[in-house]
């Protein structure tokens, strides 16, 4: 059997989900988001989620503040739950680091985002359990925080959907047509066709082979992040703030339930390859004690906190570390894939900016920076600290 549509998106995590809602907001009919597993089953059902605004370039800046104007008004701009706690968030650099703050916050601040930078003695005014030791500034991002990823994608699922999109989950895509260098539709396991003129590949941690299905490379390492769930002890007192500390190489976000979400901030995850049908598996408490002991550094108060468990998460990194939203040398296949670790957070923009490129409309942000022809080599040369400071 074969069916039609104007555009299929391959994946429904937040990013395809984002760009279908997106894409039906600006009257494109016929939108099919095909799910090989279900809503959130990939890097969006792992992820952190957490909320930050400090982006090295006025691009990526924007497109945070617009993704946290959505959050912050999810409910009557997309309808449903976006779990947004705006509980503030707090980056620590070291002196070394802090002439690429200060310039990276003359960008932002004149693109209206609201971040304050702290001399190190002065952080225990807004967090007290961080530790100063050795940080050169720390910035104060009042309106930054968490959300729930997972609860965002339900939201942008339910709102395409009522915009007319059809979502099916459980279903893989497992060829892509084209005739001519153009897309012409793709075939689901079972065997069943959708012909579309557009294919947006938002497959995150399978976007690489989904690429391969269409006979396109893309420059992404599938690189493992593990995450570490500790719990605070009862005397800790109210939740801590999002820290990321770029200075010490960890970072940790409040949970509820007294829990507390952390991880590394080190880099090393493009050395890491990793099977993306391995995310979920166990991480191992070897590998957790050096990050726990990075983050009890940071926080000592959190030093003593009882361990839960830890798993294994991945992202799909670039060689700068920034995504690629763009069209592929097939015409009409996109590719809105290689979040590298910060693609909840940007989601929002993302599927507002490929709508309107793949409707024909200019976007609101210029997508130029991440044109997929912009990689000289294909190696992973950024580091993720560079995604955050110029
Ligand atoms: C541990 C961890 C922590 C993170 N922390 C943060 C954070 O704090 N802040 C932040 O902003 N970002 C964070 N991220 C990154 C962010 O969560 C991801 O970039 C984002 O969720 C990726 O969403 P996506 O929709 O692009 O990809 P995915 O969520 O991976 O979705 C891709 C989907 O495609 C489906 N798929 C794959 N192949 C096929 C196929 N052939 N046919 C049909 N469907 C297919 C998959 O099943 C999957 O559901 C984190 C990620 C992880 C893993």
């Amino acid at each position: 059997m074969t069916r039609t549509a104007d555009v299929v998106v391959i994946g429904g995590g937040v990013t395809g989900v984002s760009l279908a809602f997106h894409l039906t907001g600006l009257g494109v009919e016929r939108v099919r988001v095909l799910e090989r597993r279900f809503l959130a089953a990939g890097g969006t059902g792992r992820s952190v989620g957490i909320i930050r605004q400090l982006y090295p370039t006025p691009e990526t800046s924007a497109m945070v503040l617009r993704s946290l104007r959505v959050f912050q008004r999810f409910g009557e701009t997309v309808g449903g739950e976006a779990g947004y706690v705006g509980c503030g968030a707090l980056i620590g650099v070291s002196p070394a680091m802090r002439p690429k703050l200060e310039a990276t916050l003359g960008v932002q601040r004149a693109l209206g985002i609201r971040a304050e930078l702290l001399e190190p003695e002065d952080v225990a005014r807004v967090e007290p359990r961080i530790d100063p030791e050795g940080l050169g500034a720390v910035l104060y991002e009042p309106e930054s925080g968490y959300g729930d990823p997972t609860a965002v994608t339900l939201g942008y699922a339910d709102a395409a959907r009522r915009g007319g999109a059809v979502i099916e989950q459980g279903a893989e895509v497992v060829a892509i047509h084209q005739a001519s260098g153009r897309v012409t539709g793709v075939t689901i396991a079972g065997g069943e066709r959708v012909d579309a003129p557009v294919v947006v590949n938002a497959a995150g941690l399978w976007s690489p082979a989904v690429a391969r299905l269409a006979g396109v490379e893309l420059p992404i390492v599938i690189g493992r992040h593990p995450v570490f769930v500790v719990e605070r002890d009862p005397g800790f007192g109210a939740p801590h703030l999002v820290y990321l500390d770029l200075a010490g190489g960890s970072y940790a976000r409040p949970e509820t339930g007294n829990l507390t979400l952390t991880g590394s901030l080190t880099d090393d995850e493009a050395e890491h390859p990793m099977d993306p049908e391995l995310l979920g598996s166990d991480a191992s408490f070897e590998e957790a004690s050096a990050i726990l002991e990075r983050t009890g550094r940071a926080l000592p108060r959190l030093a003593e906190a009882r361990y839960r468990r830890g798993y294994a998460g991945a992202f799909d990194i670039t060689p700068d570390w920034m995504p690629i939203l763009d069209e592929s040398p097939v015409r009409g296949f996109y590719i809105a894939a290689g979040m590298s670790g910060h693609g909840f957070k940007l989601a929002p923009a993302v599927g507002e900016l490929m709508a309107a490129r793949i409707a024909g409309t200019t976007p609101p942000v210029s997508l130029s920076p991440f044109a997929l022809g912009r990689f000289k080599a294909t190696a992973v040369a950024g580091t993720f600290v560079a995604s955050y400071l110029r």
